[in-house]
């Protein structure tokens, strides 16, 4: 059976798997003791490419891997995320993968080869990081939440249970998909899918396929299935197509309002909402093909297809939600992060740093949600937790 996180739920106590580093003197690796709380400073939830980039920089700074920091990942092997995207997504259509800090993605793949797949690159790339530096990574292993309590918090696994005076949170979004409850829903007797549910186009073919959602993911997706599929594109706001060409300067500007929201501590919006779709020449090929006019969002599923306000009907053999990713912080509910408009304060030179509770840092969250921000983020929140705790470093 292929172990995945939803199996894991129904078996709660996994062994960890630790490879035993050889500077590392700590007495939790190899040992499996649910009823033992092991101290240390710092623990990192999540082993993409935020929590590398900050055991990285941890280790760096002088905090010691097992005593000082380790890295809780409830994945089976390295790769976060980017294990679990579908084949087509290749090296050369990916938005981009930036380096982890201190070794390049060159180094570990043949980046050269665009055709190589990217869950199967990226994973390499982390594995052979983790190895290099020797990160302290314990997996798979699930946080299932943290408590204050004494002045260091409780960390709550499937495994041992770990207390340490701080947290860097790099728990991404792929574990929380978002996908809004139509009425009708639990009645419709086809295949609905999210985009983290996503293959193979193969999988739709000759099929009438409804894709909903007006972000990049839905437009990826109208490009891939509309070529083996009859598809429909339906979209809750008017596509927001915008005739420029993405580059650097853009990006910055859209972290940067996201950066000024998250400050205000106000919940992080789409990548969308910033950007808009810039009309690339996959999407210009598209357009001319006609596959992409959006139709309204429907009001209701029925047994067989949609259904909208004005009575009109449309038969469908799958409903597709491209409907985007929340920030995966149901463990740390307990603390109490989140304000009335359901944001996170945050502050910080990099807006890592919850502001209720500067113990705590979010890495991979709002302005930092991409490989190059998650990187940046790392360094920051680690420099500054370590400050903040007054972690003595050598
Ligand atoms: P992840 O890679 O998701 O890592 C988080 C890790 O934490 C995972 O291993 C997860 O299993 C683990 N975890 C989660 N909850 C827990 C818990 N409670 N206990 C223990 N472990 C836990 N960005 C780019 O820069 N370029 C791109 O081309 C790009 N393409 C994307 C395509 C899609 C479809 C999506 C959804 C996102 C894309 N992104 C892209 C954004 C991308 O996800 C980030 O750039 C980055 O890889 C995320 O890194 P991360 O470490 O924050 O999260």
């Amino acid at each position: 059976m292929i172990r995945t996180w939803a199996n894991l739920r129904d078996d709660p106590i996994q062994p960890i798997m630790v490879e035993r580093t050889k500077n590392d003197p700590s007495p939790l690796m190899g040992e499996i003791r649910p009823d033992i709380f092991y101290k240390v400073d710092i623990v990192v939830i999540g082993g993409g490419q935020a929590g590398l980039s900050a055991a990285y920089h941890l280790k760096k700074e002088g905090v010691p891997p097992g005593r000082g920091f380790v890295v809780l990942d409830d994945e089976f092997g390295p790769g976060g995320a980017w294990q679990h995207r579908w084949d087509s997504l290749t090296l050369s259509n990916v938005n981009g993968i930036n380096d982890l800090p201190g070794m390049a993605f060159a180094q570990a793949v043949d980046t050269a080869d665009t055709e190589l797949q990217a869950n199967l690159a990226v994973p390499t790339y982390y594995g052979h990081y983790e190895k290099t530096f020797e990160l302290p990574i314990i997996r798979p292993i699930r946080v299932w939440e943290v408590t204050r309590g004494k002045g260091r918090f409780t960390i709550r696994t499937n495994g041992v249970q770990f207390s340490a005076r701080g947290i860097i949170n790099a728990t991404g979004t792929w574990k929380t998909p978002h996908c809004p409850r139509y009425p009708g829903w639990e009645g419709f007797k086809g295949r609905q899918l999210h985009t983290g549910d996503y293959r193979s186009a193969e999988d739709f073919r000759d099929k009438h396929v409804i894709i909903v959602g007006g972000g990049i993911s839905a437009v990826q997706m109208l490009g891939e299935v509309s070529q083996v599929a009859r598809t429909t594109w339906v979209t809750r706001t008017p596509p927001d197509f915008r005739d420029y060409a993405f580059n650097p300067e853009h990006g910055r500007e859209a972290v940067a309002m996201v950066d000024q929201r998250v400050r205000e501590g106000l919940p992080p919006r789409s990548v969308v909402s910033v950007t808009g779709l810039p009309i690339t020449p996959a999407i210009a090929a598209l357009l001319k093909k006609g596959v992409m006019e959006p139709r309204p969002m429907f009001d209701e599923i029925t047994a067989t297809g949609v259904r909208w306000a004005d009575g009109s009907v449309l038969g469908a053999d799958v409903i597709f939600w491209n409907t985007g990713f929340r920030h995966s912080l149901d463990h740390l509910a307990p603390l109490g992060l989140k304000n009335a408009s359901g944001g996170i304060e945050m502050s910080g030179k990099l807006a890592t740093q919850v502001t209720r509770d500067p113990r705590i840092h979010l890495t991979g969250y709002g302005p930092s949600s991409s490989t190059i921000g998650a990187n940046r983020a790392g360094r920051a929140a680690a420099r500054e937790l370590i400050a903040t705790l007054g972690v003595r470093t050598p």
